[in-house]
């Protein structure tokens, strides 16, 4: 089927949401991908900061077809090793061995969970970054700043305040006793690669102890390894009390998870949330797989071909590239 054809029967099809394809891709391979009329491309989308450890990766394939051999499936009434294995990584990431986790399916599942949780502290008041992104459910885009996708769905859930990423001052202003969390992403991604500026996080986490709200890090773009650490917010000597993670986590399988620290972590009681596939045993094994290919030397390559590729490209002098910009914190440069 060429791609001219599929392209067709697609605009007949789908929702308008993505507007038309660009390509139509039939199979990938490490960092290629190849269309439905043979062409072969070198990926540096990643299916949008998802596929960090390639297409078709051998570990990842194997763990999520041996899993869905053995047992594909069971409602989170039950439980299975894999989910528990990686509710155990995953927590211990955090270096608080009192952290829980709460799997899911998406990072704006991931966020809704988080910001549910956020009610459960007895406050309403969140504080979000001018310029962030956290999904498109109606919670999560009541956190997402963008007015282009905000407006047309409003009234959002309420009581969220936005204040300039990186504004030590402004966050201090607008945190008070009734401030349940703030909320930051590392490096705010879908606005264009911008990282926190340095101390911003430190000063947060002093902001956030001091009127009792949470600090809650979204690292559903930056985690895993797509910063050169397991959770990028820990290269800045900052601890969370919540940290939501997807995309990365299942290579491509659709898994995210919320963790929560310290006094976060005992909030959530049965009945509150749930969700029907979140971590199931075949995302589970997704998720380990790939925590197992970040152990085994991923994490190191990050950081190096991360230096290489921002030297590189600051090499070339080209005068249409103003600056690179990343996760600072694999950069020997920075
Ligand atoms: C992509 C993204 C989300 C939303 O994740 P989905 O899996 O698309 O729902 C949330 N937060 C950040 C920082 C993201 O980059």
């Amino acid at each position: 089927m060429s791609q001219a054809d599929l392209q067709g029967r697609y605009a007949a099809v789908m929702m308008n949401a993505f507007g038309a394809p660009k390509r139509v891709f039939a199979r990938g391979e490490g960092v290629h991908l190849w269309d439905e009329d043979g062409n072969r491309y070198t990926d540096l989308l990643s299916g949008l900061a998802v596929t960090a450890l390639g297409h078709a990766h051998p570990g990842v394939t194997a763990a999520i077809a041996g899993q869905l051999g053995s047992l594909g499936h069971v409602s989170n009434f039950f439980a299975s090793e894999p989910q528990v294995r990686l509710a155990e990584r995953l927590a211990a990431l955090t270096g608080d061995p009192g952290a829980r986790v709460f799997f899911t399916n998406s990072g704006t599942e991931a966020n809704e969970a988080a910001f549910k949780l956020t009610r459960l502290t007895g406050r309403t008041k969140v504080i979000a970054m001018e310029g962030s992104f956290h999904g498109r459910t109606m919670g999560a885009l009541a956190l997402t700043a963008n007015p282009k996708y905000r407006e047309p769905f409003e009234p959002l859930p309420g009581e969220v305040v936005f204040v300039p990423f990186g504004d030590e001052a402004a966050l201090s202003e607008a945190a008070d006793d009734r401030t349940a969390a703030i909320l930051i992403e590392t490096v705010q991604g879908e606005n264009g690669v911008v990282p926190v500026p340095d101390g911003f996080l430190k000063a947060a986490r002093g902001i956030a102890d001091g009127v009792g709200a949470l600090l809650w890090i979204d690292e559903v773009q930056t985690g895993l390894g797509r910063c050169g650490e397991f959770l990028a917010h820990t290269a800045d000597g900052v601890a969370a009390d919540l940290i939501t993670l997807a995309k990365g986590l299942g290579n491509g399988f659709p898994v995210g998870a919320c963790i929560a620290t310290g006094r976060a972590a005992d909030l959530l009681q049965p009945g509150q949330h749930g969700t029907t596939f979140g971590g199931n045993p075949v995302a589970a094994a997704a998720g380990n797989a790939v925590l197992d290919a970040l152990e085994a030397g991923a994490l190191d390559n990050a950081r190096e071909v991360g230096a290489w590729l921002a030297a590189a490209i600051e090499g070339l002098g080209h005068p249409l590239i103003e600056s690179v910009r990343g996760g600072a914190c694999c950069w020997a440069s920075c």
